[in-house]
């Protein structure tokens, strides 16, 4: 059975992460989002918030499960049993960053491999940063994240 890790902070979870996901699960048995739980961030929303707005954007998809993890990328992967990673690429920009990334990873851990997968064009600028910034001023929030985390965030920047 082939397993995919989907790394990442997902705060909060956008349709752009979501069309990767969708995208992931058609090509692997099995898609594990991994909930980064970085203490060096200042997430908007709590570990646990960003894990469960993401259980219910994927509660559809059967082979798709959501957990969260702490320390080195590559351990979680292993403890998973795979050694395949996936990452979005929306533009350029995001590649440079990406690349070192999976080298790093490939470092520590030689036989780890990152796919990269490209998202929809209607998302290739989509970022929680700018849907964060779109709901502190109020902005229809439903072309940019699922509809279960719009009241999440609208409810957070009050
Ligand atoms: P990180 O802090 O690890 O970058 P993010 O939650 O911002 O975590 O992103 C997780 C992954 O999703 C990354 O591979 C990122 O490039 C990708 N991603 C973010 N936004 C989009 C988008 N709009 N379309 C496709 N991929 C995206």
């Amino acid at each position: 059975m082939s397993t995919a890790i989907y790394p990442g902070s997902f705060d909060p979870v956008t349709l752009g992460h979501l069309d990767i996901i969708k995208r992931s699960a058609a090509i692997f048995d099995h898609v594990v989002i991994g909930v980064l739980n970085n203490t060096a961030k200042k997430p908007l929303f709590s570990l646990e918030e960003r894990v469960n707005m993401l259980k219910d954007a994927v509660s559809e998809l059967d082979n798709v499960s959501v957990e969260s993890f702490e320390g080195l990328l590559v351990d979680f992967v292993k403890q998973k049993n795979t050694n395949v990673i996936i990452r979005g690429l929306r533009a350029l920009t995001d590649f440079d960053l990406e690349m070192q990334m999976a080298q790093s990873n490939r470092m520590v851990a030689s036989d780890v491999d990152t796919v990269f997968l490209s998202t929809s064009l209607q998302y290739s600028y989509l970022s929680s940063s700018i849907v964060k910034e779109y709901a502190r001023y109020g902005v229809d929030l439903k072309e940019f994240v699922p509809e279960c985390v719009i009241s999440k965030l609208i409810d957070k920047m009050k």
